[in-house]
């Protein structure tokens, strides 16, 4: 499968040019996510309900009473937990009442619902998680051997390398629509269940959005690096 994909070729300097850009790119969905998340957790909602509650409420509404909602330390350390059907909060977003905390919990109840009705991508994903894992493992070694290897990358380490990057590219490729619809679910029962007014949402899809950039970004990042580990075979 390896030699079928050799014809991906680029030249040198491209890649120059492209792997700037990308790391310009992560640069700018980084600090877009602090700035937008840091300027909506400033703007209250007028329910004042918190970002616990409205996990519950969004959970709820799904037929969902099986997840357990926890707080936890740090900053955006926000996630769903599928296996043991989870779903953690950084504390500001448990306690917090602001458009950026219902956001972020409404999204993660958003996995809740996606792992409860077996949406596709979701399963595909978790899937996943333990390939994703290994390579992410063994990729800081191959890194380093490449220092010390004359030519850098080749042979052997080098078609490691590359089925490294395939399942890296393949699973960020996957969490896009995962993410996307998540966010999409939290967009709609914040208003359907009235936690938010119309007029709230633009800082919930600003801040969700930005979040939406990040995950594009590592997956570019990810093809790019495929891409070149393709263009390094004879
Ligand atoms: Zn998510």
């Amino acid at each position: 499968m390896i030699n079928s994909l050799a014809f991906v070729f680029i030249p040198q300097g491209v890649f120059i040019v492209l792997f700037v850009l990308v790391f310009i790119l992560a640069i700018y969905a980084q600090i877009r996510v602090t700035s937008t998340y840091n300027k909506n957790a400033k703007i209250l909602s007028r329910g004042g309900i918190t970002g616990r509650e409205a996990a519950e409420a969004v959970m709820t509404r799904a037929g969902i009473t099986d997840v357990e909602i926890t707080e936890t330390d740090g900053h955006l350390t926000d996630h769903y937990d599928p296996t043991n059907k989870r779903l953690v909060l950084s504390s500001e977003n448990y306690r917090g009442t602001s458009l950026a905390a219902l956001g972020v919990a409404a999204h993660e109840a958003g996995h809740a619902i996606q792992h409860k009705i077996g949406y596709s991508m979701l399963s595909l994903r978790m899937a996943l998680v333990p390939a994703t894992r290994i390579v992410s493992g063994i990729l800081p070694f191959i890194i380093l051997a490449s220092w010390f290897l004359v030519r850098g990358l080749t042979g052997i380490v080098l078609d490691v390398a590359i089925i490294c990057y395939a399942v890296l590219s393949l699973f960020q490729l996957i969490t896009l629509p995962v993410e996307f619809d998540a966010s999409r679910r939290a967009k709609v029962q914040l208003t359907e269940l009235g936690i938010l007014d119309r007029d709230e949402m633009p800082g919930v899809n600003e801040t969700l959005n930005a979040a939406a950039l990040t995950y594009v970004a590592a997956f570019v990042g990810a093809l790019l690096n495929l891409l070149y580990l393709l263009s390094r075979r004879d």
